[in-house]
């Protein structure tokens, strides 16, 4: 294998702007990685290697002008396919969207390319980023580098296992309800929902409003601190978008210190339902971070027992509202419009035929929840538990800086073994969707592998809103003792796998 594309995107960083490497050279390191395992893998819905290479000479020209660039100038990034593009296809994972290429770039996207990154291409996801697996995607599932028969999460499964088959050095994903963390956890990848409002939704294809956030993907958490530093900050285009300075997160990723920090357990979050495995991982975590100096309390939060009830009627009601302008009018696909059907009945044919199941039993759910008759006593409650799981946290962050969870209650399961049972798949998002629900930050590390199926642990790391700069001061630092307790980092495993 290529070296070049086994190294952090820190280290990629500092060769290319050094110029010991070209930025041309790591894109064809990469590009030729994904020729050579994604059809294994199938991380990538679109590849975008001719634009990539471009891209990448001309950054490489810049550099030689002597022009100051930013921080990851060169360095590539995958794209989950739920942002847009400029002439490349957007599909959400839907065929609904099969060959449609937006008119215009996603805030998140511009940015990128605003800093001389070099998009690789566009990833694998649930269709509309509705699922845990990404076995919902209309294009057929991507696979866990770990073991190819497992799933990588969900939804951003694609940019994950991008990441850990390393397609790719970073990843743009977004996080609705554990979209970025939970296929982090799966494949031993980092991944971070920031703050909402931190990041810009522009352009990022809606799926519920009030809980989606872009979030930075990668190798470790200085990677991904240096992808959010780029990401995060003020967008007029988004009303949600908080006008405030970034916190300084890559600064925090290098202070690999916690003493004195306090730490919460959630209790609530560590329990029945949990794999012995997952749970041994957690601990031992917390242990060695109990030893390098935080102080660890217990902490209640007593209604994140409701929260995943109340996520799966807010965000499905959200859903049916976002997913009604997908009316085989305005884009993507349409069907039946032979001269005789009416407008009404090519929507439906179209719509019956380009949604999935899952966002079908979801639109269906979420119209449900907001009729008339019944939106008290579904839409109205679960909007009271969200208030409730928003003063857990406040109640939380009173008496400690963070609250540690493991990531998922298992570790990746079997492509197919869920896929037919939405409730166990639902399941998944037991530890992220708190989160989300109350708007504040969260961070997924690897926290070790299983001693049962030897697949990797997620450990998670919830602050304050706009306290993001305290998830990579703690995970930079658990990521530091955990390479010493496994001898390296846990992906080097995979650098001489190879898959058939
Ligand atoms: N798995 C969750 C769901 O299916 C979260 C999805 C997401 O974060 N986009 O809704």
């Amino acid at each position: 294998m290529n070296e070049l594309i086994t190294k952090t995107a820190a280290e990629l960083a500092q060769l290319i702007s050094t110029r010991q490497v070209s930025s041309y050279e790591v894109t064809q390191g990469f590009l030729q990685r994904i020729t050579e395992v994604d059809e294994v893998i199938h991380a990538f819905l679109h590849v975008d290697g001719d634009r990539a290479l471009d891209t990448a000479q001309k950054v490489d020209a810049k550099r030689s002008r002597g022009e100051q660039l930013s921080a990851l100038a060169g360095v590539p990034v995958a794209l989950k396919d739920a942002f847009t593009y400029v002439g490349a296809p957007t599909t959400c994972g839907s065929k609904m969207l099969e060959g449609w290429i937006p008119p215009y770039n996603s805030t998140i996207t511009q940015r990128l390319l605003d800093a001389d990154m070099v998009i690789v291409g566009k990833t694998n996801l649930d269709e509309f980023a509705m699922g845990s697996s990404t076995e919902n995607s209309a294009f057929g599932p991507t696979h866990n580098p770990w073991d190819t028969d497992r799933v990588p999460g969900g939804s951003g499964g694609g940019s994950a296992a991008a990441l850990a088959a390393f397609e790719a050095p970073l990843a743009v994903g977004s996080d609705t309800g554990g979209s970025i963390r939970q296929p982090a956890a799966a494949t031993g990848t980092v991944g971070v929902k920031p703050t909402y409002g931190a990041c810009s939704r522009y352009g990022l294809v809606a799926m519920a409003s009030s809980l989606d956030q872009p979030g930075p993907c990668g190798r470790t958490v200085v990677d991904t601190a240096l992808l959010h530093q780029i990401m995060a900050g003020y967008d007029p285009l988004d009303s949600t978008s908080i006008n405030q300075e970034v916190p300084g997160v890559v600064e925090a990723a290098q202070v690999k210190d916690v003493t004195g920090l306090k730490i919460g357990i959630v209790s609530q979050l560590a329990g029945d339902g949990y794999s012995p495995d997952v749970l041994t991982r957690f601990h031992e975590s917390i242990d060695m971070l109990a030893t390098a100096g935080a102080e660890i309390t217990e902490v209640s939060c007593p209604h994140f027992d409701a929260a995943l009830a109340a996520y799966y009627l807010i965000m499905p009601s959200e859903v049916s509202s976002n997913l009604a302008r997908f009316d085989a009018m305005r884009y993507g696909l349409r069907l039946g419009d032979n001269g005789e059907n009416s407008a009404e009945q090519v929507m439906k044919i179209t719509r019956g035929a380009g949604f999935g199941a899952e966002v079908k039993r979801r639109i269906i759910v979420g119209t449900y929840a907001l009729s008339s008759g019944y939106y008290d006593a579904y839409y109205g409650s679960a909007q009271k538990v969200r208030t409730l799981v928003i003063e857990d946290f406040t109640r939380a962050f009173s008496t400690v800086d963070v609250l540690m969870s493991p990531t998922s209650p298992t570790t990746a399961f079997k492509l197919g073994e869920r896929v037919d049972d939405p409730m166990a798949m639902y399941l998944n998002d037991l530890c992220t969707i708190p989160t989300n629900l109350a708007g504040n930050a969260a961070m997924s590390l690897p926290s070790g592998l299983s001693d049962t199926d030897g697949m990797p642990t997620g450990i998670q790391i919830m602050a304050p809103p706009m306290k993001d700069d305290l998830l990579y001061q703690v995970g930079g630092c658990l990521e530091a003792l955990l390479v010493d307790r496994w001898g390296g980092p846990l992906l080097d495993a995979l650098v001489s796998k190879e898959w058939s």
